[in-house]
């Protein structure tokens, strides 16, 4: 039995400056210009012509495992990109990440980096 998500479509604000997660995979370099987020709290980038397939992958997807990712989108209809050495997101890492609640992480960094050793010796 395999739970499925809700999801809907928000439109991108123009500012807003984020790939297209199935370009991505397929190599391509799109923008992305709506952003597709399901009930499991998941939310990914995606350009008009990927929308459907982004929403598809969306329904199942429980986490933003890379590999797991890639998988859904092929299983979605994705062909990716025949050479398999540049990894989507390549360089940028954290960009995938839409609804990652970058500054929650990143206080939580500081606070583990930040307090070092002080508990009691
Ligand atoms: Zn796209």
């Amino acid at each position: 039995m395999t739970i499925e998500f809700a999801t809907r479509v928000d439109q991108l604000p123009s500012f807003f400056q984020m790939p297209c997660i199935a370009c991505e995979i397929t190599g391509d370099d799109g923008q992305a210009t709506g952003v597709v987020s399901a009930t499991s709290g998941l939310g990914l980038g995606s350009c008009t012509d990927h929308i459907e397939v982004t929403a598809r992958v969306l329904r199942r997807l429980h986490n933003y495992e890379l590999a797991g990712l890639r998988a859904s989108f092929v299983t979605a209809g994705i062909t990716p990109e025949p050479q398999h050495d540049r990894a989507p997101g390549e360089g940028g890492g954290g960009r995938l990440f839409l609804e990652v609640p970058v500054e929650a992480v990143r206080a939580l960094i500081e606070e583990h980096g930040g307090e070092h050793t002080e508990q009691d010796d």
